[in-house]
């Protein structure tokens, strides 16, 4: 066993980013492990509300601050349980950035069977379709089978009852990114 730091908030080893390390024992194999990659550096303004870069922000007023990110899906799986999660703060409106935009769909799962059970009233219950996106605030366009069925602003789902059969969702965010699903 060899002593080595692991990141508190990941469990992975820690790297140079992570702000919070245990000392812990792992067996030697385990040091072939990679370091955390959620904790990553950012470049913030003074506010420390928006990042920022060189495009519209001076050197020396431009703090670089760790940040602990996970990808959507995660994100909205941890978010509901710890409080103290900050999404990261996007660019400021004057700065030439590269966005990351991610979105993946939390329901359904590709290729899934989906029954649509009755509720006590007889009535069929919707499938609600559930997408997680890192900008939470996002227009997302819904498509059944290439018809658009609706458009939702700042919720991420949508409940609809598809006849029974091979189903194509589709759901686009206001810029173009695109995720299917097929059911
Ligand atoms: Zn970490």
């Amino acid at each position: 066993m060899t002593e080595i730091s692991i990141c508190k908030e990941s469990g992975f080893r820690a790297g140079p980013n992570c702000k919070n390390k245990i000392e812990q024992f792992v067996q030697n194999s385990g040091l072939k492990t990679k370091p955390c990659p959620y904790h990553v550096l950012v470049h913030l303004d003074a506010s420390k509300s928006y990042r920022v870069n060189t495009s519209c922000e001076n050197l020396t007023a431009i703090s670089n601050t760790s940040w602990f990110v996970l990808p959507p899906l995660m994100e909205f799986y941890y978010k509901s349980k710890n409080p103290f999660y900050k999404s990261l703060p996007s660019f400021r409106n004057d700065c030439t950035g590269k966005e990351e935009i991610n979105m993946e769909f939390i329901y359904p799962k590709d290729n899934n069977i989906i029954f649509l059970p009755k509720g006590l009233d007889g009535k069929i219950n919707d499938l609600v379709l559930k997408i997680a996106h890192s900008k939470p605030k996002s227009i997302i366009y819904w498509y059944l089978n290439k018809h658009f069925i609706g458009k939702t602003t700042d919720i991420l789902y949508l409940a609809i009852i598809p006849k029974e059969g091979k189903h194509i969702i589709t759901a686009v965010d206001e810029i173009g990114n695109e995720i299917k699903r097929t059911i």
